[in-house]
């Protein structure tokens, strides 16, 4: 990598990977770990400042489409790891997610669901509704039929994940930048040649596009298309919590979702961390908090864990999610520009995937056959009528 003049910008990198969220650092982390040289990554704001830190920190193997699974399991056992490589404390809860199934069609989704995920090796299981309620107690035994439940699911940091992957990547020779805005991409005869910054330009043969929620903008530049919308989402976090409740919500709760209405709820300290999808949102960057969701937020409470009406909000936050028309990621490259690598789109589910995306786009950089077949989730499937079903989302 050479150097350039004042501004300390490398004059040229071999890779440059736009976005510092989880998808771009664990990329750079996997780069430069397996002996890459010249990996730079240029982010606008601060590490994880993007989507990653406004997650709910779910991490998860239960999902119904296999590759989605696969990219679930392997992240699993990263997060499991993390602490040796690449070497992070990063809060790691495994209580088990546990969603709640109230009609006859979702409990046949979901074990089928289940026979797929065993047969992969995820030990996901049917518990009956007093079950889920012995884990959960504030669920209302009467008020569902059954509950889906992996004990190897659970919750971690988000900003530490980040922080351990990128100061893995630095030890291992990348370089970081941040506050570093990527303002255009240069091609010639369908191959990238740079990457124009609002603090120089980096020549460049290869971009990989972690760009989270503006990756669309970012593909524009070099010709390729990515349909990646943002989303507003809201996540509550409410005051600690007083003894009658620490009953209903022990602090061993699993991650409890109602597979219905998309509430889910999880122990944070001394509190709980609660998020709900919202169908009256329409796509553009909204980063004000809206009391629009309040209505249906507060039926799917009453319907589904009741106890949460008592809880008292201490703070909230909103973050975007980086929806695609079918709800699944964008990995691969593209097919006219050359090494212009993307892994964007993840609609909600991306954090939980960070460590298995790393891997993905590292072997697809060094001309690799990725352990886990990604082929479907190329950017091109809208083009050619294609869409992943994955039922599994929040
Ligand atoms: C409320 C909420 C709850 C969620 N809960 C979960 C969960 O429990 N589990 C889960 O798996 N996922 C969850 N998600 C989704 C998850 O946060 C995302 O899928 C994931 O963080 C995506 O990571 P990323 O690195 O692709 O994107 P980001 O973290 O957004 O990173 C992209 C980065 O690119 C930078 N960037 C963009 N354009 C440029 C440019 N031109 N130049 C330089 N830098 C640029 C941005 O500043 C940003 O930091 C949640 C999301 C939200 C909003």
């Amino acid at each position: 990598m050479s150097r350039a003049g004042s501004s300390g910008l490398p004059g040229s990198a071999r890779v440059v990977v736009i976005g510092g969220g989880v998808i771009g650092t664990s990329i750079a982390f996997h780069l430069a770990e397996a002996g890459v040289d010249g990996v730079l990554l240029l982010e606008q704001g601060s590490l994880a400042g993007g989507s990653t830190s406004k997650a709910a920190g779910g991490v998860r193997a239960q999902f119904s489409d296999p590759v989605n699974i696969a990219l679930g399991l392997r992240s699993l056992r990263a997060f499991e790891d993390f602490d040796r490589r690449p070497g992070q404390q990063i809060d790691l809860h495994q209580p088990g997610y546990l969603f709640l199934l109230r009609t006859e069609d979702e409990v046949e989704a979901y074990q089928a669901s289940i026979r797929l995920q065993n047969s992969m090796g995820v030990a996901s299981r049917m518990l009956s509704a007093k079950q889920a309620a012995g884990l959960t107690p504030a669920i209302d035994p009467g008020s569902i039929l059954a509950a889906a439940f992996h004990a190897r699911d659970g919750y971690c940091s988000p900003e530490s994940v980040t922080q351990g992957y990128a100061s893995g990547a630095r030890r291992h020779g990348a370089t970081i930048r941040t506050g570093v805005t990527v303002t255009g991409i240069d091609t010639r005869g369908g191959e990238v040649t740079g990457v124009r910054t609002d603090d120089g330009l980096v020549r460049t043969g290869t971009v990989i596009c972690a760009a989270g929620a503006w990756s669309m903008q970012v593909a524009q530049w070099a010709g390729v298309t990515l349909p990646v919308v943002p989303l507003r989402r809201q996540i509550l976090i409410s005051e600690p919590l007083p003894a009658a409740l620490e009953k209903e919500f022990p602090a061993r709760m699993p991650m409890t979702i109602d597979a219905g209405t998309t509430l889910y709820a999880h122990r944070e300290g001394p509190g709980l961390l609660m998020g709900m999808s919202y169908a009256g949102e329409e796509p553009g960057f909204r980063w004000d908090y809206s009391d629009a969701w309040t209505d249906d937020l507060t039926d799917a409470m009453q319907r589904c864990l009741p106890a949460l009406l008592d809880v008292g909000i201490a703070h909230r936050w909103v973050g975007m999610y980086e929806v695609t028309p079918d709800h699944n990621a964008l990995i691969g490259e593209s097919s006219t520009t050359s090494r212009f690598l993307y892994a964007c789109g993840f609609s909600g589910h991306g954090f939980l995937q960070g460590p298995a995306i790393g891997e993905v786009i590292r072997d697809l950089f060094m001309h690799r056959t990725p352990d886990v077949d990604v082929s479907a989730f190329t950017g091109d499937r809208f083009a050619a009528g294609n869409r992943l079903m994955e039922r599994n989302i929040v």
